[in-house]
């Protein structure tokens, strides 16, 4: 027996980096997983191959977030994987990870950052209530940018909208004993942030801002959303976790 058997889970973004790995961990617990991604069809078959061969069961929604009827594809899809049953786990991971510097950013990039950010799981979340089981649970990406500051202002703006949300959605749906929490990742590595172990020293200084002196990795964070969306976790709600192996937690002395 494990955590998610016979549970059901959308992860967005799940095709690539940290959604990938969140999908395969809830598959390898047991849950029917959806592959939401955006436009990279040969990745999202690569994850959900992946869990497969794990014996793991998961499909496949292809919709772009931050375009018009985006949402109604996504649940067009997931409506007809689910194939009736309802939703136990919503992980909103898909997002853009910047839209430059305070000077670089335009108001196109800032528009569609915030589309893709917030704006996307808003609807996600609104569209996902009425088919989400009592019980279930809501995970939203963060960021450590919530907390340490760093020059993308627009990201980091976009993220602290999502703990906003966790916050007072976990109010709103506690009654149906749905949790909300939000993950804040620091530096993690993933195919689309291979700058961050380009070299060793450059991989050795990342790790060294964290008190764990190594840079994350996305089974670190998968890890810490499993147990949200599992039972064990059923009194934890309303909470931004911070899962950087204590990134900028203080000088060494
Ligand atoms: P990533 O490697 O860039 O992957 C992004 C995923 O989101 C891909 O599956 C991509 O689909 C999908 N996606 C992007 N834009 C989309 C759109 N407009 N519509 C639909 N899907 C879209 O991202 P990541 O680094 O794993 O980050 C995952 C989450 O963790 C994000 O919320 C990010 O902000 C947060 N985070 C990451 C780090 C880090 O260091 N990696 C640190 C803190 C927080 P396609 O493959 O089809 O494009």
């Amino acid at each position: 027996m494990t955590a998610l058997n016979g549970k059901t889970a959308l992860v967005t973004g799940a095709s690539r980096g940290i959604g990938r790995a969140i999908a395969l961990r809830l598959a390898v617990d047991g849950a029917l997983v959806a592959v939401h991604y955006g436009n990279n069809d040969e990745a999202a078959k690569q994850t959900v191959s992946e869990i497969e061969q794990v014996g793991g069961r998961a499909f496949p929604i292809r919709a772009e977030l931050g375009k018009s009827g985006d949402v109604d594809t996504l649940f067009a899809g997931l409506k007809y994987g689910l194939a009736g049953r309802p939703l136990d786990v919503l992980v909103n991971n898909a997002a853009l990870s910047s839209a430059g510097s305070l000077a670089e950013t335009t108001a196109e990039t800032y528009d569609r950052l915030f589309a893709v950010n917030v704006k996307a799981p808003f609807f996600i979340i609104q569209r996902a209530l009425p088919m989400m089981a009592d019980g279930g649970r809501i995970i939203n990406l963060s960021s450590a940018a919530t907390r340490v500051a760093q020059p993308e202002l627009a990201y980091a703006m976009s993220k602290g909208a999502i703990n906003a949300l966790s916050r007072s959605l976990a109010q709103a749906v506690g009654t149906r004993g749905i949790t909300v929490n939000a993950v804040a990742p620091g530096p993690t590595v993933t195919e689309s942030s291979g700058w961050m172990v380009s070299t060793p020293e450059v991989e050795a200084r990342l790790g060294a801002a964290n008190a764990l002196n190594r840079v994350g990795l996305p089974a670190d964070i998968a890890a810490v959303i499993a147990f949200l969306a599992s039972d064990d976790a059923r009194w934890v709600t309303g909470d931004v976790l911070d899962v950087t192996g204590g990134c900028f937690l203080g000088a060494r002395i």
